[in-house]
């Protein structure tokens, strides 16, 4: 125990002198690298608070006052309880935060407050055991499955490093508190609430989102489309109901569904360019009551994913054209024809990874965290509302990467063994607090730094 401890006395000693020596006799200047490491203990508290009390999108309370406290004392300009939804039930609970230092860029860095409907199974120490009740009604389990708490420790992180480094850069900061994203609506609440004409317009918008795949220490960044534009359409086949035992005396919904279910894969590899990606998922049908009674009507809720702007036009076309063309072959009467409504409140756009800015930031994190350190990774077809800061033309440069949040070991072993690790929103997944914050700091701040250099 004693020899233990006296090792580490003398490592550090030498470790110290090494810096000193390094530095040229002078008390290093302060680092992101610095600053991450001496403020990683009490982000570690923030972190297991937030995670042991996770709200649900639009609910986001307490988690909207820590971060407006720790906004407030770094000394940012701080404006809470921020954004306009739809939905009545959603109250706001956005913040936004201004660092300013003089003339210069103005750059938007988002953090995500909003946790999940999912319960806890990750057996860690200060695993949430909350409940709440849900916009129904229903008692639901609560977590922060998709690492949001992680996002906010590091978020504090990067407010406080940013602080502390003043003399390093010069412009106006806007760091932003988005309540409900997982429910895609936070950003675009924000921007209704005036976030672009209340607070200064960015000349860069910068996110992050933990990685559940990824092994901590490592960035990820894809250039261009990374996340897709997002539609939920509702489909209502109508028919003409009956006994199941004489459908020559109806017009089936069910067999019209099922023929358009199919016809509608077709969109994908009939109509559509293949080198452009296209999802169309039907993720629920509801008809009927019994098994011998053909109903009125069958609904539909379908996801539909694509990237480029005309390529989604043309998908959610065709998708009412042959429904309506189903409909017709089916001898469907014209007032009973489908009705397909694209909720446009719920759409989301894709993420577009500016190009130029993105290479930018790769060159500073190879520099930063080493060149294996920083992977290219693949576009998705989820969804993620950040899109909505670089605005509908993608006119404000804007650039969402990922931090690795997995041991590595465990990485090693799920390639190994071919087992797949617990993804976002799994009842299992938990970053490993530590070198994820740490990293995830360094990151935000050293890109943040390039862009508003002196
Ligand atoms: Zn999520
Ligand atoms: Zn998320």
């Amino acid at each position: 125990m004693t020899v233990y401890k006296d090792g580490m006395k003398i490592r550090s000693l030498l470790i110290l002198l090494l810096s000193i020596l390094t530095s040229g006799f002078t008390f290093a200047q302060q680092t992101p690298q610095s600053l991450a490491d001496a403020e990683l203990p009490s982000l570690l508290t923030i972190y297991k608070d937030i995670h042991s009390h996770p709200e649900l999108s639009g609910h986001e309370e307490r988690t909207s006052a820590i971060v407006a406290k720790e906004l407030r004392a770094a000394g940012c300009e701080v404006t809470d309880h921020l954004g306009k939804y739809p939905r009545p039930e959603f109250k706001g609970y956005g913040v936004v935060g201004l660092m300013k230092n003089g003339a210069g860029p103005t750059v938007l860095v988002r953090t995500d407050m909003d946790a999940l409907p999912v319960e806890e199974q990750t057996g860690l120490p200060y695993a949430s055991a909350v409940t709440t009740k849900n916009d129904k009604g229903d008692e639901v389990h609560v977590m922060h499955a998709c690492g949001h708490d992680a996002h906010m420790s590091i978020f504090v992180g990067v407010v406080r490093s940013l602080a502390k480094l003043k003399d390093q850069w010069r412009g106006t900061i806007v760091f932003v508190g988005q309540p409900a994203e997982e429910a895609l609506g936070g950003a675009r609440a924000l921007l209704n609430d005036g976030l672009y004409t209340r607070f200064p317009k960015p000349d860069f918008a910068l996110g992050f989102h933990d990685n559940a795949q990824m092994q901590t220490g490592h960035i990820g960044v894809t250039e261009g489309y990374t996340y897709a534009n997002v539609d939920s359409v509702d489909v209502t086949v109508r028919g003409v109901g009956g006994h199941g035992a004489y459908p020559h005396k109806t017009k089936d919904p069910i067999v019209l569904s099922a023929e358009m279910i199919n016809a509608w894969q077709t969109i994908a590899s009939r109509e559509n360019n293949p080198i452009d990606p296209i999802v169309i998922t039907v993720g629920s049908i509801h008809g009927g009551t019994k098994h011998n009674i053909i109903p009125d009507e069958v609904k539909m809720q379908l996801t539909v994913r694509t990237y480029k702007a005309d390529v989604r036009d043309h998908v959610l076309a065709a998708i009412d054209r042959i429904a309506q063309g189903c409909a017709a072959a089916a001898g469907i009467p014209a007032d009973r024809a489908p009705i397909v409504n694209v909720l446009k409140d719920e759409f989301t756009p894709a993420t577009y990874n500016n190009p130029e800015l993105t290479k930018r930031l790769v060159a500073v994190w190879k520099k930063s965290l080493g060149a294996d350190n920083v992977e290219a990774t693949d576009p998705t077809m989820g969804g993620e509302d950040f899109s909505e800061y670089s605005l509908p033309d993608h006119s404000i440069p804007a650039c969402d990467f990922h931090i690795g949040a997995v041991d590595p070991a465990k990485v090693a072993e799920s390639k190994k063994t071919g087992v797949p690790l617990p993804s976002l929103h799994s009842s299992k997944f938990a970053p490993v607090p530590e070198p994820t914050i740490r990293l995830g700091i360094i990151g935000m701040t050293t890109a943040v730094l390039e862009l508003m250099k002196k």
